[in-house]
Parts: C-alpha cells; structure tokens; sequence
C-alpha cells in the first residue's frame, strides 16, 4: 500500500500558549497535547514529518546569551548555534511526548529527530534589508558599539530602546533531505525543520556555513512538503481557521477554498496579516502550485476533525 506522506508544521502554540506559560515544564505539557493529535494522525496511516517553530525560544536564547556576556563575559553564541540549540531542546520534548503517546497507543514506530540546516541565498535581497527584530533590548552606546564590533544592524524599536535586527531570507535546500526522505520511507515519525531550519549558505568553494538570519518556519516546511512529493501540507497553529478581512466587522470565516481562490485572497492584502497568516497561506499555494493536492490550517485539537472535512480550512489545488 502506498504511504501517505504528510508535513505537519506546528506553531508557536504547540509549545508556549501565553506569556504566563513560558516555563519548560509549561513547554513540555503543551507538546504532550500536540503530540496526542498528531500520534492520531499516525494511527490513521499517516506517515509524518513534524515541523515546528522556535521563535520564543530562539529569543531566549539569545538573551541568556547576551546577559550572560554582560556579567561573566561568556562568548555569545551566533544566531545558527542559537537555532540548533532551540531544534535540540524543542525536538527533545517533541520526540519524548510522540513516544510515550505512541507507546500509550500500542503503536510500534520508532522516532527520530533531524537537525536540519536550510540553505539560503547569500544574495537573497533580505540580507540587504534585515527586518526580523531578535535578542534583548540595548540602550543607543550598546548598540551602535555592536554595529562597530560586531557589524550588526540595529533599529529603534517604537521608544521601547534599540534591537538588532536580522534577514529572513527564502528558504531554498534542505540539506537533510535525502535522510528526511529515507526515515519517512523506513516509517520512522521525524521531527525536523526546526525554526525553518538553521540557516546556512554555501560559501565560494561550496561548503556550508551558518549565517546570522532567521527563516520563516511554514515556508520551510512548504519547501520539505514540495520535496518529498507529501500528500498533505498541516499548518496548525492558534486559530481553527483562516479567516477573511481577520480582526474586522467584516470577519468571516473559510471552511475552504481552491488554490486560486488563495492566490487572489493574498493579493487583495487585506485578508491574512503579514508575518502569521500570509506566511502560511503562501506557504499552502507554493505547495499545491508544485503539485501538492491539499493544505489544511487548523489548530492542535481538530487535526482529527479537520481530516475528516469537519473542522479548519481546507486549500485544495
Ligand atoms: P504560529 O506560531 O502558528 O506561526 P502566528 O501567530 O504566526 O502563529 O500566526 C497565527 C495567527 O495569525 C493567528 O493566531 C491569528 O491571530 C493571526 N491571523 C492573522 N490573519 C489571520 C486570518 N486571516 N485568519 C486567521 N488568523 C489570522
Ligand atoms: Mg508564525
């Protein structure tokens, strides 16, 4: 029989709910409740790669990073090693919660986690004009001193103090590919593409080499959609569904729509926000423009439903 391949890219939500719930513990529970809907995906025959975000985590990372500097003068690390810690960590509470709920089910399925380098263009145009705000807050003398040591680029954040702000350039390779695609077909659960990936360019003789910017996470998990040929594309996320004009009188929401239906949406602006909706909603049409036949946006707890027809939005090509 064939395999039914789907990529599920898990949002912020599946690890952090609100500020108060910040903690590791708070972490761990809120991917043990991800982990149960995913697990019945797998007991529907679903072979599945989990792809998350690392957002947050990243972030404090780099703060503990930072402080750390400031106090004791521990060497801060760069933004790719700062990625790779938050896909260990993250891939770690995922990997044990998708364990332990497999063997709650009396499901054999061994799982593994892929830390997974994305390359990115050196000349993609995002590194010409950083936008993605990271790390903690600097007064003007912290930050213009790291724009000399360090040739960061800062901004002024609304009155709330200085930041470095980084590219988020296009996902175009994922290095692991080729082992992605061997566990999937050996029928292994793999968590990979953490954060979009770590992002990494090839420098003149062709090696790789990690690079201070940060890649959106569903168009990472586009890109490894696209690559493995996945039968299905699961962004879940905060909301149950997408919505129209989001956030007005106006709101309506969509229990599907066709792959152009999506494409004119997106260019009307003023339907999906830039930088949480849009992101996703492009990463579906990439997607099914290369031949993918549905994408579904939905939270944790109506995968199940949402496979069935019942619940979240259904993009199909
Ligand atoms: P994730 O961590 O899953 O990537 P984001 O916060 O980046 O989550 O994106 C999901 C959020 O996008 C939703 O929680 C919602 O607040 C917001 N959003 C923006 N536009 C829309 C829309 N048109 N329909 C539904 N949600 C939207
Ligand atoms: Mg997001």
């Amino acid at each position: 029989m064939e395999k039914k391949v789907a990529v599920v890219a898990i949002g912020g939500n599946s690890l952090i709910k609100d500020k108060a719930h910040q903690s590791c513990q708070d972490q761990y529970q809120a991917a043990k409740e991800t982990a149960k809907h995913i697990v019945s995906m797998i007991e529907d025959g679903w072979e599945v790669v989990v792809g998350h975000g690392n957002g947050p985590q990243v972030g404090f990372l780099l703060q503990k990073a930072e402080l750390a500097e400031k106090m004791i003068g521990l060497a801060v690390s760069p933004l790719d090693v700062c990625g790779a810690q938050s896909q260990g960590q993250i891939g770690y509470m995922l990997a044990q919660n998708l364990q332990n709920e497999l063997q709650r089910q009396g499901i054999r399925k061994p799982v593994a986690c892929v830390l997974e380098q994305t390359v990115v263009d050196k000349k993609d145009p995002a590194f010409t004009n950083p936008t993605k705000p990271i790390g903690g807050f600097m007064t003007e003398d912290e930050a213009k001193a790291k724009v000399a040591s360090e040739g960061w680029t800062v901004v002024e954040d609304a009155g709330r103090g200085w930041r470095r702000v980084v590219a988020s350039p296009l996902p175009q390779e994922i290095v692991e590919l080729d082992a992605i695609k061997m566990l999937i077909q050996s029928g292994i659960v793999t968590i990979s593409i953490g954060g979009g990936g770590i992002p990494v360019v090839r420098n003149a003789d062709g090696d790789l080499e990690g690079v201070a910017a940060v890649i959106d996470k569903d168009f990472g998990n586009s890109l490894l959609a696209r690559q493995l040929n996945a039968d299905l594309l699961l962004i879940s996320t905060a909301v149950e569904k997408v919505a129209l004009s989001f956030g007005t009188p106006e709101q309506r929401w969509l229990d599907k729509m066709t792959l152009a239906e999506a494409k004119t949406l997106l260019e009307e602006g003023k339907h999906f926000k830039s930088g949480s909706m849009a992101p996703k909603i492009q990463a579906c049409i990439w997607f099914l423009e290369a031949g993918g036949k549905q994408a579904i946006i939905t939270n944790p707890e109506n995968i199940g439903r949402a496979l069935k027809g019942e619940r979240g939005t259904l993009i199909t090509a």
